[in-house]
């Protein structure tokens, strides 16, 4: 009774939104993200990574239907409306418990629950919770304490709740048998202590709903333990170089806004005490790029022919090949610019869009192109991980891909010691670096694919069996630019450093 005046007195009683558990979640990370995902959803902008997750998230779902379903089991659809889906599961709920129940919608107290699987034990329930996920996280309690509250508060029995997360040392034998890909991991004890809070959490979401938009200083739990979207929107983005662009410690960066900051060019350097914040706060005053000579030193000892390489990937959640493990780092194409001698470049590249496993293909045409001599550039030491993964999964290529491995020369050290442009914002990462050496290298000016997790859900989209044939020779044309880019910066950039 005491929380219903309270509820009134608040204002939220009657035009109260409901709150789902993601809403809950997110008030958990930050009163104001709940405020705006409820009253300014339009400020929200998802990095491809996050849109990556949420796509991932689907996926696994529909893995543990057939998983724990075998054919069996009532899925409660969302389409026809939430009071369907509501009055559908209750009806099931409440019948004969035999088969388990997916996507089984609840609500208590104005929160919104979708159980993922929920099986019958005896009288009971038990609910299982499936994240795309190698292992428990702390928020996966929380997200589990959420569901066997609202749960038991509709008036159902819960014998337990477990998280269901991904084994990655599952092989995939194919035939769409994904039994064991899953493990389950009991979390009824964490949940049980956990769960008394959850009226508490309620509260306090529904008063960051109802309220004014709340004050809360940007800092770490902007990205933890989720990106959030509201990222800018909330942090300052209004003069050239914005104080994130320092990056490193969020905490640090959220302390200096929170001091009123905005550019890194006000910030005093009495205040930073990092080597990179204090590099990176000169430059950008000094209004000119930076570059030692060690960077045309190192590039200029090395001999020809030179071979600039990139891969691009897919880790899926849910294995795609017979023989491949879940996140197994898997490459489906390369680009490499050959440089035989200085002013001589050739090009070589690999894509296959088949749908067929492409990995003995890809690593024997890369030996093929590499040869025997001659320094292989990279930017980040990810290449060298793609290659020893192809040497374990093709044993007899195995010596030739070691060779391969110790011609590898890294330039993002090199660049990452001696090259800094203010427009880098703190990142010397390939896309941030490209468009400060030579105009026409941007990365934004690409005609689609202009990152890795695009790239990488396009090639999953392409080799979808009846992807049409149109889509599929898009995405072919914008895989191959966007690898050829890759490759053509860093052959660039050896260029610029070697004439500084
Ligand atoms: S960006 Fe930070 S402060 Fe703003 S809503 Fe998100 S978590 Fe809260």
């Amino acid at each position: 009774m005491a929380q219903a005046v309270e509820s009134t007195r608040l204002g939220y009683a009657s035009h109260m939104p409901r709150l789902s558990k993601s809403r809950l979640m997110s008030s958990l990370q930050c009163a104001r993200r709940v405020h705006f995902e409820v009253h300014r959803p339009e400020l929200a902008v998802y990095s491809p990574a996050t849109q990556m997750a949420f796509e991932l998230g689907h996926q696994v779902g529909d893995i543990a239907i057939e998983v724990y379903g075998q054919g069996r089991g009532e899925l409660i659809p969302y389409e026809a409306g939430l009071g369907q889906a509501l009055q559908l599961t209750a009806g099931l709920l409440r019948g004969p418990r035999d088969e388990p129940v997916f996507e089984a919608t609840l609500q208590h107290d104005g929160v919104l629950v979708r159980e993922d699987v929920l099986l019958p034990s005896g009288a009971s329930w038990r609910i299982v919770e499936v994240k795309a996920s190698t292992k428990p996280k702390p928020e996966h309690v929380q997200d589990c304490a959420i569901q066997a509250w609202v749960h038991e508060g509709a008036g159902y029995p819960l014998e337990s709740i477990a998280l269901a997360h991904i084994d990655n040392r599952f092989v995939y034998p194919g035939g769409g048998d994904y039994r064991g890909i899953l493990v389950e991991q009991d979390l009824t004890a964490e949940v049980r202590e956990l769960q008394t809070s959850v009226p508490l959490w309620v509260q306090r979401a529904k008063e960051a709903v109802a309220g004014d938009e709340p004050q809360v200083p940007v800092g770490q739990h902007c990205f933890s333990p989720y990106e959030c979207p509201f990222f800018t929107h909330c942090w300052p983005q209004d003069s050239a170089f914005p104080v994130h662009g320092l990056r490193g410690s969020r905490k640090k960066l959220g302390e200096l806004v929170s001091a009123g900051y905005r550019d890194i060019r006000e910030i005093p350097a009495a205040l930073l005490n990092s080597e990179d914040h204090l590099r990176i706060r000169r430059v950008t005053r000094s209004g000119q790029p930076e570059i030692l000579p060690g960077a045309g030193e190192f590039v200029r000892a090395l001999p020809y022919p030179r071979y600039y390489l990139d891969f691009e990937t897919i880790a899926p959640a849910v294995p795609v090949w017979p023989g491949t493990r879940p996140y197994e780092l898997l490459p489906f194409q390369w680009s490499c610019h050959i440089e035989p001698a200085p002013g001589q470049v050739s090009h070589a590249e690999f894509l296959d869009l088949s749908g067929e496993p492409p990995m003995r293909a890809l690593a024997e045409e890369l030996v093929r192109t590499l040869g025997r001599s001659g320094p292989v550039i990279m930017y980040t030491a990810y290449e060298q991980r793609v290659i020893e993964g192809l040497a374990e999964r093709c044993p007899d290529l195995a010596n030739a891909l070691q060779a391969i491995i110790e011609r590898l020369v890294d330039l993002r050290p090199v660049t990452k010691a001696n090259y800094y442009h203010p427009a880098m914002l703190g990142s010397w990462s390939i896309k941030a670096v490209a468009p400060t050496i030579a105009s026409g290298l941007d990365y934004a000016q690409l005609d689609g694919i202009a990152e890795g997790n695009q790239a990488s859900s396009a090639f999953l989209e392409a080799i979808r069996p009846g992807a049409p044939a149109e889509r599929v020779a898009a995405v072919r044309r914008e895989l191959l630019e966007y690898c050829r880019r890759d490759t053509e910066v860093m052959l660039r950039l050896a260029a610029f450093f070697a004439a500084h």
